[in-house]
């Protein structure tokens, strides 16, 4: 079938707008009419060529939602006409998975980032029947269909807004299942979040609905800041290094129980770190480059303290999405505060208006 795209041509090149051949869905997998996509950073640096294994011309987009167009042979649980959020790729096979631990898949690298099915097949091509990479997070989202394996693929309740909650599929999850899924706080306990961009945002709303108290924003950008106010922190910081790790511990009163480090710098995540008080937890979700560094000091962590990575918020998607929905459709997790809308072809506008914050969540609506 033909689908309109948004293709980057070479590494670091812009998004260009194309008509491309789609095959149909494979046995486990499903057809998907993409109705909007969030888009993510992890989108910008597969631009930009941070994935070594990705090979050009690809179509990115991993936060996908949409309408279930046909479901392939062996497929049972979804059928023509769900509306679904397509979530991140998971092997099945190897050890995490088979422990459920999904989002910590031994091969995620290559179906997230190498651009073909695990087989290595490429269900899309250009015009002239050369392949275009695809299968970006087992998706790409960025066209008007797209087709993904059923098992990552999240059946929402009819009655939720399908075209606001692909965001949920990769960035939203991440940040609210660091909170609910991995620190599970109790109520009245303190949480400090570096970084409220989308993802870090999402964290703070789950710790408001955890019952946090207080809930500490950090952030350069006083917008973001605003907007973290409205939507649960009981105090804002601008970051200001030791000056902002002072007035942390005053606000909790020695330290904060959780930080969410969600900026991927290492000067942040350093103060993420010496913010917590004793037996504290640091949850690291924002991703650096391979190579990056940081420092603590030992006796620190010996009080107790803990610092773990977590990938997809320890979520599986298809447990952890629709109870979001639902705190999202009672009032208690508005993701709509966080997005902006944007046309397809309006692409590069949305990844510039990401990168300088003037955007927290853009979401991308495919021409249909
Ligand atoms: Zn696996
Ligand atoms: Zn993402």
């Amino acid at each position: 079938m033909q689908i309109t795209a948004a293709v980057v041509p070479a590494r670091s090149a812009p998004f260009e707008i194309q008509e491309l051949e789609l095959s149909g869905p494979a046995a486990d997998e499903v057809l998907v009419r993409i109705v909007a996509s969030g888009m993510c950073h992890t989108d910008l640096h597969a631009r930009d060529g941070y994935f070594a294994n990705l090979p050009y011309p690809v179509v990115c987009g991993h936060e996908g939602a949409g309408i279930v167009e046909q479901a392939g042979a062996v497929v049972t649980d979804l059928a023509p006409g769900d509306p679904v959020v397509i979530s991140f790729p998971w092997c099945g096979e190897c050890e995490p998975c088979r422990a459920e631990r999904i989002s910590y898949c031994s091969n995620a690298r290559p179906l997230k980032s190498g651009g073909r099915r695990g087989d290595g097949s490429t269900p899309m091509r250009g015009p002239d029947g050369a392949p275009v990479y695809s299968c970006f997070f087992q998706q790409s989202s960025f066209a008007t269909f797209a087709v993904a394996p059923a098992k990552d693929v999240v059946k929402i309740r009819c009655d939720a807004p399908i075209d606001m909650l692909g965001p949920l599929g990769c960035g939203l999850q991440t940040g609210a299942g660091a909170v609910l899924n991995v620190m599970q706080p109790q109520a009245g306990q303190s949480l400090v979040v570096f970084g409220v961009g989308g993802v870090g945002l999402a964290g703070l709303m789950a710790g408001k609905i955890a019952g946090c108290d207080p809930i500490i924003a950090v952030d350069r950008l006083p917008a973001r800041l605003a907007l973290a106010r409205e939507l649960g922190a009981t105090h804002i910081l601008e970051s200001k290094g030791a000056e902002t790790l002072a007035k942390v511990r005053k606000i909790t009163g020695g330290g904060a129980h959780f930080a969410l480090e969600t900026s991927a710098v290492p000067e942040v995540f350093r103060l993420a770190v010496d913010s917590l008080r004793g037996l504290g937890t640091c949850v690291l979700v924002g991703s650096a480059r391979a190579g990056t560094e940081v420092t603590f000091e030992m006796p620190w962590l010996q009080g107790g303290r803990t610092v773990r990575g977590v990938v997809q918020g320890d979520s599986r998607p298809r447990e952890f999405i629709p109870r979001l929905v639902d705190l999202f459709v009672e009032g208690r997790f508005p993701l709509d505060r966080l997005v902006t809308r944007y046309d397809l072809a309006d692409i590069n506008r949305a990844a510039a208006d990401a990168t300088s914050g003037a955007t927290i969540k853009p979401l991308l609506i495919l021409p249909h």
